[in-house]
C-alpha cells in the first residue's frame, strides 16, 4: 500500500485540540485570493486575500520549498506591502524570527475575517506583452497545517484584452472568454497544494490550440508571445505536439489530470525555462523558440519532458521530495528517478513525436554521453551525491564545474534508463521493455485527477522485477551510490551503437551551436584541447586534468593570441587542426587579471567531436526505443518561408 507522508506537529494535547477546534471552525469556508496582474507590464503583481479566522494568534506563511525547484526558492524576499486589516482596521504584524516565512497577527475579539494585502515585485516569466504566474509568488494560508487540507478560492484580474490559459476551472464552467477591461475572472474553490500546483499564463497575444481532439481528457497548448506572429505556432510544430499528447497516451496508457495545459512563452525577455505541474506546465523558449527546425532542437524536449512529469514526479513522487507543507526541507535522494527517467522519456517521447528525428536523437544522445564521460568530477562524487546536493548545484560559479559536477543526476538519470530499458529488452529478445514498466510504475491506481502518491528504492525496484526478475536494487545501487570514473555505456551499446569521436561536429551539435549562437557565439573544444570559450576568447571553463589544464590555464582567464594571430575561434580550431603534425604546438599569449603570459598545449589528436555509430550484426534497439506507438499525425503542407 502506498501511504502520503503527513505533516506532523508537536504541540501539546490541549493546544492541539483546542487548535483543532479553532481550524475546524476557521476553515469550513476557503481562503479567497484574488492575483492582480494588470500591472504585469511594469513587472509587478499584487493580492488581496480574505482569511476566515477565530480571535486570537494567528500565523500565516509563504511558500518556501518550491516543487519542482528542489529547493528553498519561495519568493519571500519578493513580497512586500504587506498590510493586514480587520474591519477595515490596520494590524500589527510580526515575522518570525526563525522562518522568515512565518508572519503572526492577533486577530482582535469579534473578528472573522482576516484582510491581507501584498504586491510582489516579479523579475522572471514577464514580459511588456504577458505575464505567467505561479501562485507562491502572492500565496499565503495558515502555518502548520497540511496545504492538501487548506480550501482557497482563486480569482485573477488581468490587462484588458489578455487571454487566459491555466488548468484552474472558472466558477461558470467551461472556457475562457477574454476578459473584459478590468474585470475578475474567479475559479472554482480548490487546495492550497492543487492552487501552487496550477499556474496561470496571461499575455496580449494569446492563442489556445486544442489538441488531439480523439485523446480524452482534453489537452490544451496555450501560447503566449511578445510578438503576435510567434504566437501562431507553424502547423508541423502542432502536428507534433498533438502526436505528443497521443504518444505519451500510449506509452502510460492512464493519466493523473482532468484536463491538460501546456502554457507556454515565446519571448527573449520572460526566459527560458521548464516547471512541471499535475495538470500543466509553465514552459518558456525564446521568440523564435519553435520557429524553424534550428531553433526548435534545443527545445525538442521541453514540452515532453514537462509532460512526463505530470505521471513522474507529481502523481508518483519520492517520499523525500513530498513535503505536506512547503515548508519542511526537500530530500533530493531519488532525483535521478524523477528528474533522470524523465530526461528518459522526454527525448524518447519527442523522437516518437516527430519533435526531433531519429537522427537529431542519437546526436543529442552522443553529445550527452559525451558530456558525462568527460565530467571529471565523478572521479570523487557519485551521482547519489548530485541529487542529494541538488539546491546547491544549482546555478553558481561555472568555473572547475566539471571538476565540481552539476546536477548530473538529469542526465546520469537518462543513460541509466537507457541502460535498463535495452537490458530488458535484450533479457527477454525485445518483447518486454521500459514501456512496460511504467504502465506499472507511472499508471498504479489507474486514471486518477490530480493526486500525489509517494514511493520509495524498494518499489521501484519491485516494480522493475514485475517486468522480468533480475538483481535490480544491485544495477541501480552500482550506478547511482558508487564512483564510476567513466559514463554508463552499456545502453548505447545494447541499443547497437558506440560512441565515437569525429573531426567534426554531427549536423545537430551545429545546429544546436547555431541556436545558441545568438547568445554565446563561443567556441567548444572540450574533447580536444578540454577548453570552452566566450566569443572573445575568455575561458569559460578548463577540462580537469586535460590538455589546457596540464598547460596551467584556468577559467576566467582570456587567450589573446594563438600562434602569433590575434585569437579568434576559427584561428584556434586551425591551431589544433596543425598540431596534428607532433613537430607543431599551439602557443598561446593569455591574460590572467592584470598579467600576460605565453602558454602551450601539448596536444597533437585534432578536432574531436561526440557521435554515434552503428555496430552491425547487433540488434539496434535504441532504434526500435524511439519508433512511435501510434500513427503520426500529418501535418498541412507548410509554407517555407519561415527560415531565419
Ligand atoms: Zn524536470
Amino acid at each position: 500500500m502506498l501511504m502520503l507522508k503527513r505533516c506532523a506537529p508537536h504541540f501539546p494535547a490541549l493546544l492541539l485540540f483546542t487548535l483543532a477546534v479553532s481550524l475546524a471552525n476557521a476553515q469550513k469556508a476557503p481562503i479567497q485570493i484574488t492575483a492582480d496582474l494588470s500591472d504585469a507590464p511594469r513587472k509587478l503583481f499584487h493580492a488581496d486575500m480574505d482569511f476566515p479566522v477565530s480571535t486570537g494568534p494567528v500565523t500565516l506563511i509563504s511558500p518556501e520549498w518550491i516543487p519542482g525547484h528542489h529547493m528553498p526558492s519561495g519568493p519571500a524576499s519578493s513580497i512586500v506591502g504587506v498590510v493586514f486589516t480587520a474591519n477595515g482596521k490596520p494590524l500589527e504584524w510580526r515575522r518570525d524570527d526563525v522562518s522568515l516565512y512565518e508572519f503572526h497577527i492577533t486577530v482582535p475579539s469579534g473578528v472573522t475575517t482576516l484582510h491581507m494585502h501584498v504586491d510582489s515585485i516579479v523579475t522572471r516569466r514577464i514580459s511588456q506583452r504577458m505575464a505567467a504566474l505561479e501562485w507562491e509568488a502572492l500565496m499565503f494560508y495558515p502555518a502548520h497545517v497540511p496545504v492538501k487540507d487548506i480550501p482557497i478560492q482563486p480569482s485573477v484580474k488581468v490587462p484588458a484584452g489578455w487571454g487566459i490559459g491555466t488548468a484552474l476551472k472558472p466558477v461558470s464552467g467551461g472556457a475562457y472568454p477574454v476578459p473584459e477591461a478590468g474585470s475578475t475572472t474567479k475559479f472554482a474553490a480548490t487546495t492550497v497544494e492543487q492552487l501552487e500546483d496550477s499556474p496561470i499564463l496571461t499575455g496580449l497575444y494569446f492563442h489556445e490550440y486544442p489538441l488531439a481532439p480523439t485523446i480524452k481528457p482534453q489537452h490544451y497548448l496555450d501560447v503566449a508571445a511578445d510578438a503576435p506572429e510567434d504566437a501562431k505556432l507553424r502547423p508541423a510544430v502542432l502536428a507534433d505536439v498533438a502526436n505528443l499528447v497521443r504518444e505519451a497516451d500510449a506509452l502510460y496508457a492512464s493519466h493523473h489530470y482532468n484536463e491538460y495545459h501546456f502554457l507556454l512563452t515565446l519571448s527573449d525577455v520572460a526566459g527560458g525555462m521548464g516547471l512541471e505541474h499535475g495538470q500543466s506546465s509553465d514552459n518558456g523558449v525564446g521568440e523564435k523558440g519553435f520557429a524553424d527546425d534550428v531553433h526548435q532542437l534545443p527545445e525538442s524536449d521541453l514540452l515532453s519532458h514537462e509532460f512526463t512529469h505530470s505521471w513522474n514526479g507529481k502523481y508518483r513522487r519520492p517520499a523525500g521530495l513530498y513535503q505536506p507543507d512547503f515548508a519542511t526541507p526537500m530530500q533530493g535522494a531519488l532525483l535521478w528517478v524523477y528528474e533522470g527517467m524523465t530526461e528518459y522519456w522526454g527525448n524518447v517521447l519527442a523522437a516518437r513525436s516527430g519533435l526531433k528525428n531519429a537522427q537529431e536523437y542519437k546526436d543529442v544522445l552522443a553529445m550527452t554521453a559525451a558530456e558525462l564521460d568527460y565530467t571529471r568530477g565523478r572521479e570523487w562524487r557519485p551521482t547519489v551525491d548530485t541529487a542529494v546536493g541538488a539546491s546547491i548545484l544549482r546555478g553558481g560559479n561555472p568555473a572547475w564545474s566539471n571538476w565540481r559536477r552539476g546536477q548530473d543526476y538529469y542526465f546520469e538519470g537518462e543513460v541509466l534508463w537507457l541502460d535498463a530499458d535495452t537490458l530488458i529488452r535484450k533479457m527477454t529478445d525485445n518483447k518486454k521493455s521500459l514501456n512496460d514498466f511504467v504502465k506499472i510504475f507511472l499508471g498504479k491506481g489507474g486514471n486518477t485527477g490530480p493526486l500525489i502518491v509517494t514511493y520509495t528504492f524498494d518499489e521501484l525496484v519491485q516494480d522493475l522485477n514485475q517486468v522480468v526478475p533480475y538483481d535490480w536494487a544491485t544495477f541501480l545501487h552500482d550506478r547511482v551510490d558508487k564512483i564510476n570514473p567513466h559514463v554508463d555505456v552499456a545502453g548505447l551499446e545494447q541499443g547497437g551503437y558506440k560512441l565515437v569521436f569525429k573531426d567534426k561536429p554531427t549536423k545537430s551539435e551545429r545546429m544546436m551551436s547555431a541556436a545558441e549562437g545568438r547568445r554565446a557565439g563561443g567556441v567548444d573544444c572540450w574533447y580536444s584541447v578540454g577548453l570552452r570559450l566566450g566569443a572573445d576568447g575568455t575561458i569559460a571553463d578548463v577540462l580537469w586534468n586535460g590538455p589546457a589544464d596540464k598547460a596551467g590555464l584556468a577559467p576566467g582567464e582570456k587567450i589573446m593570441a594563438v600562434n602569433d594571430n590575434v585569437y579568434s575561434g576559427d584561428a584556434l580550431r586551425e591551431a589544433i587542426r596543425e598540431a596534428k603534425d607532433p613537430a607543431k604546438t599551439i602557443k598561446l599569449i593569455v591574460q590572467a587579471d592584470s598579467f600576460v603570459s605565453t602558454m602551450q598545449i601539448d596536444y597533437h589528436d585534432g578536432e574531436r567531436y561526440p557521435a554515434l555509430e552503428r555496430v552491425d550484426g547487433t540488434p539496434a534497439y535504441l532504434d526500435d526505443i524511439i519508433k512511435p506507438l501510434t500513427t503520426p499525425e500529418k501535418a498541412p503542407e507548410e509554407k517555407k518561408e519561415d527560415a531565419e
